[in-house]
C-alpha cells in the first residue's frame, strides 16, 4: 500500500487552499492514510487501556510483563531468534534460542512504511 506522505499531505493542503478538489489518487491515498491512522489509533489506545489497568486494579508491571502487552496489543513484533540480532536489543541477555522484540510501525512515527 503506498502512503501518505506529508508531502504528498501538503501537497494536498495547498491545493484545497486554492480551491483545487484533490483527484481520485489523492482521495486512495487519504483514505488509505486514515484506515491506518485509525487501526494504529486502536493499537495505542488497547496498549494504553492495558497499562491504565495496573492504576485502576493495582499490583506492578515489569519489563516481561510490558512486552507481553505490548506484543498482545500489536505495539511490539516479536519475532523468533536463533542468535543475537547484531543490533542494539536486550535479546541476547536471555539465551537462544528466543524472542527478539521490536517496535511495531505504529510506534515509529508517521513516515514509516
Ligand atoms: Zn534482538
Amino acid at each position: 500500500m503506498i502512503r501518505l506522505t506529508d508531502t504528498a499531505l501538503a501537497g494536498i493542503r495547498a491545493d484545497s487552499e486554492q480551491g483545487v478538489a484533490p483527484g481520485m489518487g489523492d482521495v486512495q491515498l487519504m483514505v488509505n492514510e486514515i484506515a491506518r491512522l485509525k487501526a494504529d489509533n486502536e493499537k495505542l489506545q488497547m496498549f494504553g487501556n492495558e497499562m491504565l489497568g495496573c492504576v485502576f486494579e493495582g499490583g506492578a508491571l515489569d519489563g516481561g510483563d510490558i512486552a507481553i502487552i505490548g506484543a498482545r496489543c500489536g505495539v511490539l513484533t516479536v519475532r523468533d531468534v536463533e542468535a543475537p540480532c547484531g543490533e542494539v536489543c536486550a535479546c541476547d541477555e536471555y539465551g537462544f534460542p528466543g524472542e527478539c522484540y521490536r517496535k511495531a510501525d505504529v510506534m515509529r512515527g508517521s513516515q514509516h512504511g
